[in-house]
């Protein structure tokens, strides 16, 4: 009999945020083919992320589908409860979900900042801390978080997605000085434009012009996030944290 070599994430939890479609989808699926097993929330979408986790099973490992609205603190606390009580508490974080309400700043409904803001920053603070105490009780863990291009360069229409998603930028360094010492990396991944629900309705001019912007000329996809994701939850991540890493085919350099 020959030794399996252990899959890096062998023994992990994990719970990744808005994982019935696009990218979430993409991150959850990866976290499991590297041996997770995996928290899949949604919002609104129950059969899709049924099928992530039937998808997840079919890989040998756990799944846990819950619902939560992740802007609603007592959900969030729900959530985590019921992947603590089923899977064990998550030792990978991925704070994915995320929502855009495009519109310019003169016209801009208090409504869509809020929600915006809600979801992408809110949203991502009360998950992380609603993992934290498993976390610090095993001395080990992995926040990883969506933010956004966009929060680097902001973008005319995207006032309140470019403020929450440099917050996150924030939210991560101020998490990784907390957390370093207890076992805790904490990192932000921003993606550029990756191909999914979120950008399937922009016209081909706005597509044309984000196309000049990309060295490597092409559009994401998702597939082209969740291995990065999944480097930073494993061994090879261990001495990474605070940090904003671009997946973007070279649009943004700094
Ligand atoms: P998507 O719309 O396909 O997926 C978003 C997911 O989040 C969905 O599953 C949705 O149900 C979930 N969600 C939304 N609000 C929620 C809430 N309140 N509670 C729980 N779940 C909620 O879009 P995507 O492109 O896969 O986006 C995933 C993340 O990547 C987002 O944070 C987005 O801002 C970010 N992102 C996307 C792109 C891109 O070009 N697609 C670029 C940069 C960053």
């Amino acid at each position: 009999m020959t030794d399996e070599p252990q899959l890096a994430l062998h023994g992990d939890i994990a719970l990744v945020t808005g994982a019935s479609r696009g990218i979430g989808r993409a991150i959850a699926l990866e976290l499991a083919r590297q041996g997770a097993d995996v928290g899949v929330n949604y919002s609104a979408s129950a059969d899709a992320a049924a099928a992530v986790a039937a998808e997840i099973r079919d890989l040998g490992r756990k799944a846990v589908v819950v619902q939560a609205d992740i802007s609603d603190a007592e959900a969030v606390t729900a959530m985590t409860k019921t992947v603590n009580a089923e899977l064990g508490p998550p030792t990978i974080l991925v704070n994915n979900a995320g929502i855009t309400r495009d519109m310019l700043a003169m016209r801009m409904k208090s409504d869509d900042w809020q929600a915006v803001v809600g979801t992408n920053l809110t949203g991502s603070f009360l998950a992380s801390q609603s993992v934290l105490r498993g976390m610090l009780r095993a001395r080990k863990g992995r926040i990883i978080t969506i933010g956004s291009v966009i929060g680097t360069v902001g973008n005319a229409g995207q006032a309140n997605y470019a403020a929450a998603k440099a917050g996150l930028a924030g939210m991560t360094r101020s998490l990784a000085h907390e957390l370093g010492s207890r076992g805790i990396t904490v990192n932000l991944v921003a993606p550029g434009f990756i191909q999914t629900d979120i950008t399937a309705d922009l016209s081909d001019d706005v597509i044309g012009a984000v196309m000049q912007r990309i060295p490597l000329e092409r559009l994401g996809d998702p597939a082209d996030v969740a291995p990065l994701v999944a480097f930073l939850a494993g061994p090879g991540g261990a001495y990474i944290t605070g940090q904003v890493i671009h997946v973007d085919g070279g649009m943004v350099m700094a």
